[in-house]
């Protein structure tokens, strides 16, 4: 008997050499991840058109009718099989290139066949290469009626007839088993206050769907099923760790917060920031414990917020640990850092990879004894020698360059768990943030220091290089730095170093009198942070680099930033990239400099660039120009599990009723222990199922 736990190997028709196929290219191991690898497609497939009516233009067609003799004809490549067809209306050739074994061996002539395919000019007849073809029978009329679902497959699979038709054949061997059978797996209340088709019949109207509507409400029940099931993952964990553990609670705002804000405070606080620290300093004070999520353009001021922050903890007594994912970036932070708190007697320390042992061995005990307050570093900082006093507060910046299993080292630090902000520059559109984070409270700075001008950004060809460098002179000579990027793409990297070198040597020809560097990841790091010293401390006035300059430096003296193959970045990063520039009072610049031919997606991706400099915005275009899948940053965070059906870029309004329909439910029930809630506990197990517990982390 099938079940959705049957090994895919016994299926009928499949055995151990396709099961290994399916495993290896689609990860099909069970009936389960059979039917779940929803179609891409269908094709209304209850037409049957005559020979009469084929026309090249028709994408499909659908014919019935008999073959009437096969023949071998041309040379070499050009050899193929070919057979007569006719319905009675006229002729039509069919062709096979390869494959000739199987198709003599399965077609007869004077047989009835059902064909279906893509009808095209061959000379000055109409033929169809490679068709399916299917003898005319109830059955098969019944299996292709209506529409039909199309799969994606790949080579490999096609060279073992796991074409789409073959995986559409399996999944016919699967929905036509009388016994087999799909378990429900969402409560009764939910199905009927949501109108919701039965999980049985959705998933066999998703592969055979009887008409558009069926098909429509099919997905519908699928996609919300998928939704609920993310929410619940997460927000049941979160709401675990609320009913088991309190959080620390910060009521004072003392000495060191005040004194800061009334002596040490560099410039007036824009109103975002001041409206994002009231945000926190509420939650710390709340009895429970804070996950906040601090989203900011690259440039908003961030950094002052996770100061400031810091330091409420530090006047309740406890210790807060800054996190950043580079080394330049946290000796960056530490330099400010311990600069601005100077006069108040805060201890501050650095601790990185790089630390040495004797210093690392006084930080270590400093942490332990209580008397270090605020430490910053790098993952140097979640090794497990490092033990904490009392830590009371943790900011992560720059989250997305941090793993989740490096997050969940932090949080074991201390027996009650530390408030927590993670901060990003990297904005997430609110349905992502909504469907990773979980209950993650959200803050925003929406707003810039005062006196930033918006960068100008334009999109350039080659053609145009001449005319640039000219401008690099000119913005150099008023001594301004420059950033000149490239891309580095893994699969390729000898090819992209080699791109970076040239660029390098053409600068190095073109400007005798300049100093310029060149940095990137394959470098030793001493070589990486020399090379990156020089262009902070203004000696070198252009820097060549990757995108290992994306994250965090800081160099307000830079004003241009030039991004080579623009085309192959993603909108976000290269929204990171611009933001390397413009941190100064002067006017700065992003140049885009592409191919000619571009996709029109990429046309798109490069316009948008030069029309918005809002990183929500963008961040926007770039989910509904490449889907989730693609943003910079989620590869890392994920999800609890993949999503096959739903699509976060558009079923926005599906997610917020799977969310309040959580929400509600674990408000009634928050340990899941209701009857009629068993049945939850089972699927979120199924969909666990090896996963880490990502809900306990953030
Ligand atoms: P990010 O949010 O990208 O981390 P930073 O915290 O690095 O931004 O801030 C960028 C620059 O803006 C820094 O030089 C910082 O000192 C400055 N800055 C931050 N807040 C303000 C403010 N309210 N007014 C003026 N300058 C500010
Ligand atoms: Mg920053």
């Amino acid at each position: 008997m099938l079940t959705l736990d049957t090994p895919i190997e016994y299926v009928l028709g499949v055995g151990p050499k396709r099961a290994e196929t399916l495993i290896a290219e689609l990860g099909i191991r069970c009936v389960e991840d059979l039917v779940t690898h929803y179609p891409y497609k269908y094709i209304d497939r209850s037409k049957f058109y005559t020979v009469r009516e084929c026309t090249e233009d028709l994408v499909y067609v659908q014919l019935k009718g008999r073959i009437l003799q096969f023949e071998m004809r041309g040379e070499g490549r050009a050899r193929r099989l070919t057979a007569v067809f006719t319905d009675g209306t006229g002729y039509m050739e069919l062709v096979w290139f390869k494959g000739w074994k199987y198709v003599e061996e399965k077609l007869r002539v004077n047989t009835d066949y059902i064909i279906f395919g893509k009808p095209s000019k061959f000379g000055e007849k109409l033929n169809i290469a490679h068709p399916e073809v299917e003898v005319f029978n109830e059955k098969n009329l019944e299996k292709n009626s209506g529409l039909q679902a199309h799969y994606n497959t790949s080579e490999k699979m096609k060279n073992k007839f796991l074409n789409s038709a073959g995986l559409r054949k399996l999944m016919y061997t699967v929905f036509g088993d009388r016994e087999f059978y799909i378990p429900e797996n969402l409560p009764e209340d939910i199905i009927k206050n949501f109108g919701l088709m039965s999980r049985s019949d959705a998933m066999r109207q998703a592969h055979f769907p009887q008409n558009f509507e069926l098909l429509r409400r099919a997905q519908a029940r699928l996609k919300f099923e998928e939704l609920f099931y993310i929410q619940l993952s997460i927000m049941r964990q979160s709401k675990l760790r609320e009913l088991k553990y309190q959080g620390f609670v910060f009521d004072k705002v003392g000495e060191y917060f005040n004194r800061f804000y009334r002596e040490c405070l560099p410039f007036e606080l824009t109103n975002a920031q001041k409206r994002v620290i009231r945000e926190i300093r509420t939650d710390m004070n709340t009895g429970k414990q804070m996950n906040r999520l601090l989203q900011g353009d690259v440039g908003s001021g961030k950094t002052m917020v996770a100061l400031m922050t810091s330091l409420i903890a530090l006047d309740n007594g406890y210790q807060a640990c800054i996190m950043a994912p580079t080394e330049i970036l946290a000796t960056q932070h530490y330099q400010s850092i311990s600069e601005q708190v100077k006069s108040l007697g805060v201890t501050v320390k650095l601790l990185t990879g790089s630390t040495r042992k004797k210093e690392r061995e006084e930080i270590d005990e400093s942490l332990r004894d209580g008397t270090l307050q605020i430490v910053i570093g790098t993952h140097a900082l979640i090794e497990d020698n490092v033990q904490f006093k009392n830590l009371g507060y943790v900011v992560i910046d720059e989250q997305h360059r941090f793993g989740v299993a490096q997050r969940a080292k932090l949080w074991t630090k201390n027996i009650r768990p530390p408030h927590v902000l993670v901060m990003t520059a990297t904005p997430i559109p609110r349905t992502l943030a909504m469907t990773i984070y979980g209950d993650l409270e959200v803050s925003v700075i929406d707003e810039l220091p005062p006196g930033r001008k918006a960068i100008a950004t334009y999109h350039y060809f080659d053609n145009k290089r001449a005319a640039l460098n000219g401008f690099l002179a000119r913005e150099i000579e008023k001594g301004r730095q420059v950033y000149i990027v490239y891309p580095l793409i893994s699969e390729s990297e000898k090819l992209d170093l080699k791109d970076l070198e040239q660029g390098y040597q053409s600068m190095v020809e073109t400007f005798p009198n300049y100093n310029i560097v060149m940095v990137h990841g394959k470098m030793k790091p001493a070589y990486k942070d020399a090379a990156m010293q020089r262009f902070v401390s203004g000696e070198a006035q252009i820097m060549v680099a990757t995108t290992v300059i994306e994250v965090g430096v800081n160099v307000p003296n830079a004003s241009v930033m030039v991004i080579e193959s623009a085309e192959r970045f993603g909108l976000s990063q290269l929204h990171q990239l611009r933001g390397r520039v413009g941190r100064g009072a002067d006017q700065s610049y992003c140049i885009l400099m592409s191919k000619y031919e571009l996709a029109s997606d990429t046309r798109k991706r490069l316009q948008i660039m030069c029309d918005s400099t809002d990183g929500f915005v963008i961040a926007e275009a770039d989910l509904n120009i490449r889907g989730p899948g693609d943003i910079d940053g989620l590869q890392q965070s994920g999800l609890p599990f993949d999503l096959k059906i739903a699509n976060l870029a558009t079923d926005g309004r599906l997610l917020q009723t799977a969310r309040s329909v959580v929400k509600e439910l674990l408000e009634r029930d928050p340990e899941l222990s209701l009857p009629q809630h068993s049945v939850l506990l089972r699927q979120l197990q199924r969909l666990q199922k090896g996963n880490i517990n990502w809900g306990s982390i953030s």
